[in-house]
């Protein structure tokens, strides 16, 4: 039994990060969420194609240290900062922090005075939306993250010493598509200019990443045809966005290999090396996680009848499921099933010590050219 494999392919990375920075109005900076996956290889390949790295922690602060030490981070965000957390990012030199509540406000105030050193922050506002169909919505309803408007309108017209307010922060939903993430664009910018006087506003991520129809991709050139349209209209903006789903989602793949199947009340189990201990995603998300079979060369074990199967993996518990009722054609032991779209919030939002089963192996490279050699591989070595 081979190991399950994580692998990224980075050149594929690359080419799909260019092609939508391409699609964006040059003045738009793109920030990368690093939470969607702060893998080193990641990073260092976004590094050059990206205008900077959002953090939430300080973690993924000494993480972006340790890998690319000549950058600073762009924006040090997350809800519950500490002191430590507070002082962490000031000594950092991060470029914005994203502030979440008026009482961070005044912490982080305190902690610059004593530092000698400024902070200039973006207010974190959670801004009424229409945003009808995004998966995840935190904008205009309470919310751990970010502040009232009223209460940023507050802060941003007396800010406690040793704060400069420059804009507004804000990150409302997930799940979007163009036009859904453009109307909220508009509407972030035009509240942070009237209602704040903001010169920068972080309009956030969230851009949608379809798993259920893997080509629909986001349109990036209709996203960007918006955004283009709002610059014109405020001219003295400096705009960002922070995606992380979107960028890495497509450049990342599971390979797993089938240990058994069964029939269990009519309904075909597929058994695979790892799971969701592995790859989170699909339970995280509620979706079926997209995958294609390689059939493995010389197989001879037991076999489903071609219909729908289940997908699940060795954690003892029914949750572990990566796939449910999907219909892949037949399903042999010893088949190599490639999951797709494993390039973000994957491995590292995993429970990966439950069991104490091994961690999944990473490389780098096309996936597609080890799944067809593993499918070769004789199957008891
Ligand atoms: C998670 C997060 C992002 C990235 O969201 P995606 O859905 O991965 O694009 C951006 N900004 C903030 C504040 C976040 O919490």
């Amino acid at each position: 039994m081979t190991r399950p494999v994580y692998v990224h392919d980075l050149d594929a990375l690359a080419a799909h990060v260019r092609s939508l920075r391409d699609a964006l109005p040059h003045r738009v900076e793109l920030l990368y969420a690093v939470k969607a996956n702060p893998e080193p290889d990641v990073l260092r390949t976004l590094a050059p194609l990206v205008d900077g790295f959002e953090t939430a922690s300080r973690g993924e602060l000494r993480r972006l240290a340790e890998v690319l030490p000549e950058r600073r981070a762009a924006a040090y965000a997350g809800p519950g900062k500490t002191d430590e957390d507070l002082t962490a990012a000031l000594a950092a030199g991060v470029h914005r922090i994203h502030v979440e509540s008026p009482a961070e406000l005044r912490r982080l105030g305190a902690l610059a005075v004593a530092a000698r050193r400024p902070a200039r922050v973006l207010l974190r506002v959670n801004l009424p939306v229409a945003a009808p169909g995004a998966s995840l919505v935190m904008g205009g309803r309470p919310s751990p993250f970010g502040m009232d408007p009223a209460d940023a309108v507050e802060c941003a017209r007396r800010p406690p010493a040793g704060v400069e307010v420059r804009g507004v922060h804000a990150h409302l939903a997930s799940g979007l598509d163009a036009p859904l993430a453009g109307a909220v664009a508009a509407d972030v910018l035009r509240w942070s200019v009237t209602e704040l006087g903001a010169t920068e506003v972080d309009v956030g991520g969230g851009m949608a990443v379809d798993y259920l129809r893997p080509s629909s991709r986001f349109d990036w050139a209709g996203y960007g045809r918006t955004l283009a349209g709002l610059l014109d209209a405020h001219p003295r903006v400096r705009l960002r966005i922070e995606p992380g789903r979107s960028l890495t989602a497509y450049c990342g793949a599971y390979l797993t290999e089938v240990i058994d199947v069964k029939r269990s009340e009519g309904v075909w189990f597929v058994v695979v090396a790892g799971g969701t201990h592995h790859l989170r995603t699909p339970a995280a998300k509620g979706h079926p996680q997209p995958f294609t079979v390689h059939r493995r060369r010389g197989a001879t074990g037991p076999r489903t009848d071609g219909g729908p199967v289940t997908v699940v993996g060795q954690l003892c518990t029914p949750k572990d499921v990566l796939s449910r009722s999907t219909s892949a054609g037949v399903i042999g032991v010893g088949d190599v099933l490639f999951f797709g779209m494993a390039g973000a919030y994957a491995w590292n939002i995993s429970h990966r010590d439950f069991l104490l089963h091994e961690p999944p192996e990473f490389r780098t490279g096309d996936p597609r050219e080890l799944a067809a050699e593993w499918s070769t591989r004789p199957i008891h070595p």
